[in-house]
C-alpha cells in the first residue's frame, strides 16, 4: 500500500481528496497541515478513526518537520494541496502568498527532493510529487479560446501569480534534478466543506440568513466549474498513472457566467426552503468589481482524457443541487463572510 503525505488536508479540495482515498483503503494517508482560517480539521472527522490517517499540524516551510515526517512514514507520494487561496485576501496582503505557496513549496520540494535521493532505485521508480495548481496561472480568456496545458502563463492576481512561481519551480525540479514531479491545473471547484468566503457556500449562507447576495461586476464573469469528487478522481489518476514531468489541465465542461451559478442557488433554495412569492434570487445585489478580475477561464481537458481516460461526471445542474443540499444541512460551518469565485 501507498504512503502519501498530503499537505493541505484539512482544506476544502485535500480533505476531499483524504476522504476520497481512505473511504477506498487506497493508501496510508499522513496529512500535514498548519490550519490556518482555512484549514479545519471537523473536514477530516468522517475518516478520524481510520488507521490509515494519520494527522500533524505544521507548516510545509518547516524542512526539518517535511524530512522526518517522509522518513517516518516512508512516503512514497507527495500530494501538495497547502497553499493561501483566496483571491480577495492575495490583493489585500500577498506577502503570505509568497511566502506559503513560493517559499513554502520550495521548501517542501527541497525535502522531498532530498528523501527522494536517500531512496533505492526500486523505490525511486515509484515516488511521485504531485503538485495541484489552478488554472488561473494562465490569465484570462476572452469570450473564446480554452486554457490547456500548452497555454502561456500570464496570472493576474497575486494569487495567480504565487501559484504561477510554484509551478515553475516544481517544473524546475523535474528538468534539474530529474526529480518525478507533475503538475495539474484546475478550474474552479465547488462541493461541501468548501470555506464560507468562497463564491458557493459564500452565497449560500447569505441567502440562508436573509443577507444580499453580493456580485462583483456585471456579474458576466465566466468560470468553468468542477465538482471537487471529481477533480479528486482525476488527481488519483494522476498520481497512478500520469507520466513525470508532465501536466495536465482538469476542468469540468461546465461554464457558467457568476450570476448564473448565483440564480442556479436561489432557483433551489427556492424549491427547497422558500416561501410562496418570494424568492432568494431579489437578495441579489451587484457590487464593485474586483480589481484586475479575469474575465473568463475554461479548461481542454482532452490530455487528461485521452491518456488516462479521466472525464467530469458530476453534471453542475445535480451536483450544485446536492452541495446546496448540503450546506443548508451543516449551516454552523459557515463562519466567514465575503464572496469570490
Ligand atoms: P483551502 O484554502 O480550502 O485549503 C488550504 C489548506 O492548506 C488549509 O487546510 C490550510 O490550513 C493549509 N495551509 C495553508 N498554508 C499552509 C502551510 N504553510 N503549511 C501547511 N498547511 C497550510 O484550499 P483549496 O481550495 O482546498 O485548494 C487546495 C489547492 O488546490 C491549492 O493549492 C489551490 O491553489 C488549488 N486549487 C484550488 C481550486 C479551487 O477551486 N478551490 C482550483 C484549482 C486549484
Amino acid at each position: 500500500m501507498k504512503s502519501i503525505l498530503v499537505t493541505g488536508g484539512a482544506g476544502f479540495i485535500g480533505s476531499q481528496f483524504v476522504r476520497q482515498t481512505i473511504a477506498a483503503q487506497l493508501a496510508k494517508v499522513i496529512v500535514l497541515d498548519s490550519l490556518t482560517y482555512a484549514g479545519n480539521l471537523g473536514n477530516l472527522e468522517e475518516v478520524a478513526d481510520s488507521a490509515l490517517l494519520h494527522f500533524y499540524r505544521g507548516d510545509i516551510a518547516d524542512g526539518g518537520l517535511v524530512a522526518g515526517l517522509l522518513l517516518k512514514h516512508q512516503c512514497d507520494a507527495v500530494i501538495h494541496f497547502a497553499a493561501e487561496t483566496h483571491v480577495d485576501r492575495s490583493i489585500r496582503r500577498p506577502g503570505k502568498f509568497v511566502q506559503t505557496n513560493v517559499v513554502g513549496t520550495c521548501s517542501l520540494l527541497d525535502a522531498a527532493l532530498h528523501h527522494y535521493q536517500s531512496m533505492d532505485e526500486v523505490e525511486r521508480r515509484l515516488f511521485r510529487f504531485l503538485h495541484v495548481s489552478t488554472d488561473e496561472v494562465y490569465g484570462q480568456l476572452g469570450e473564446s479560446g480554452q486554457f490547456s496545458e500548452t497555454s502561456c502563463y500570464a496570472p493576474s492576481s497575486p494569487y495567480a501569480a504565487s501559484k504561477a512561481s510554484s509551478d515553475h519551480f516544481v517544473r524546475a525540479y523535474f528538468k534539474t534534478y530529474g526529480f518525478p514531479s507533475l503538475i495539474t491545473n484546475c478550474s474552479n471547484n465547488y462541493g461541501p466543506f468548501q470555506n464560507v468566503e468562497k463564491l458557493i457556500p459564500s452565497t449560500i449562507s447569505k441567502a440562508i440568513r436573509g443577507e444580499a447576495l453580493p456580485v462583483y461586476g456585471t456579474g458576466k464573469n465566466v468560470r468553468d466549474w468542477l465538482h471537487v469528487e471529481d477533480h479528486c478522481r482525476a488527481l488519483l489518476m494522476v498520481l497512478e498513472s500520469g507520466r513525470v514531468g508532465e501536466t495536465y489541465s482538469i476542468g469540468g465542461d461546465s461554464e457558467l457566467a457568476n450570476i448564473d451559478v448565483v440564480r442556479q442557488i436561489c432557483a433551489h433554495l427556492d424549491k427547497t426552503i422558500g416561501v410562496p412569492d418570494k424568492s432568494f434570487s431579489d437578495l441579489i445585489r451587484y457590487v464593485d468589481d474586483r480589481p484586475g478580475h479575469d474575465f473568463r477561464y475554461a479548461i481542454n481537458h482532452s490530455k487528461i482524457t485521452s491518456e488516462l481516460g479521466w472525464r467530469p461526471k458530476i453534471e453542475f445542474h445535480s451536483g450544485i443541487a446536492r452541495t446546496v443540499d448540503w450546506y443548508v444541512q451543516n449551516n454552523g460551518l459557515a463562519t466567514q463572510s465575503g464572496s469570490s469565485p
